[in-house]
């Protein structure tokens, strides 16, 4: 006669994690102010040169392909290959535009496609609000430590590791270059304008292209393609097809989808400095379309 089965003890569930005090929490969100803080009264008081709107103009498309070209399509969904020494640049870059590490950003990102549009979405305009998906978020504090068993594959490099521990140096000695190059005029618009604008343009991925904008195919979120945002985004505005096929180099499926991401990607690939770019492929292109009209 078989013995009966033995009882199975069901797992305890995780502990939470604490929730710190609201002000503890809130202090977290205090630098972000700052910047906003500091660009808007020193925009006031420092008379721009050419040279340092210039500088700014030059520091938001480097910086923005910086999080685009990097932190998004390479760290987040490894749309190409490059090598080790390569991805530190790629790292310093998207770092310098002060939107925290490689890692942190690339993970939230993670999550944002496994739960879009979903209780779990990190920053969700239709789950919340559009104030929410565009910087509440980044100022409530609730995201300071993510499950990085999710970018184990980026993990397992010291160096990056560092830097998502260091994230302010690089947009620090950024700022620091700014000052000694163009002094007060360099500080407040070559880098303090400069990254404000390259906040609030790459924010509008999160609000205003789940929100706004056309949809080409059938995804199992609000994803829209927007092509206001694309131009300010160097690509990023195409953020329906991106859902659609998230780990493809490209985000512009037409001609006419302006991509200066991807060209950037392109060229680097051309200089051999990355490989293995991945393209959409003719099915993916095919895919069933949205109802509605045409994009
Ligand atoms: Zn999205
Ligand atoms: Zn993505």
């Amino acid at each position: 006669m078989p013995a009966p089965p033995t009882p199975t003890v069901p797992a305890p569930a995780p502990a939470p994690a604490p929730v710190p005090s609201t002000l503890r929490r809130r202090l977290r969100g205090l630098p972000f102010i700052l910047i906003h803080v500091a660009a808007v009264v020193g925009a006031c008081l420092v008379t721009p040169t050419w040279e340092a709107v210039g500088l700014g103009v030059a520091l938001y498309v480097v910086r923005m392909f910086g999080i685009t070209g990097a932190y998004h399509r390479y760290f987040a969904h490894r749309a190409y290959k490059t090598s080790r020494w390569f991805q530190f640049v790629l790292a310093w870059i998207g770092c310098s535009a002060m939107q925290k590490g490689p890692l942190w950003w690339a993970v939230h990102h993670r999550h944002h496609h496994k739960y879009s549009d979903q209780e779990e979405d990190p920053h969700s305009p239709i789950v919340r609000s559009i104030w929410w998906a565009h910087v509440g978020w980044v100022t409530s504090g609730l995201f300071r430590r993510p499950n990085y068993q999710d970018i184990k594959d980026f993990t397992k490099y010291p160096e990056l590791r560092l830097m998502n521990k260091l994230y302010w140096g690089p947009g620090l000695i950024l700022a620091v270059l700014c000052y000694w190059w163009m002094g007060l005029a360099g500080l407040v618009w070559g880098f303090l304008v400069s990254t404000v604008c390259l906040y609030h343009g790459t924010f509008l991925i999160n609000s205003a292209c789940h929100l706004w904008g056309t949809r080409r195919y059938e995804t199992t979120d609000q994803s829209k393609n927007l092509w206001w945002a694309a131009i300010l985004t160097l690509g990023e505005g195409w953020h329906n097809n991106h859902h659609h096929y998230q780990s493809c180099a490209r985000q512009g499926f037409m001609w006419w989808e302006v991509d200066v991401s991807y060209y950037i990607i392109r060229l680097l690939a051309a200089a051999g400095l990355v490989w293995d770019v991945r393209e959409p492929t003719a099915r993916a292109l095919a895919a069933k379309r949205a109802a509605g009209p045409a994009a």
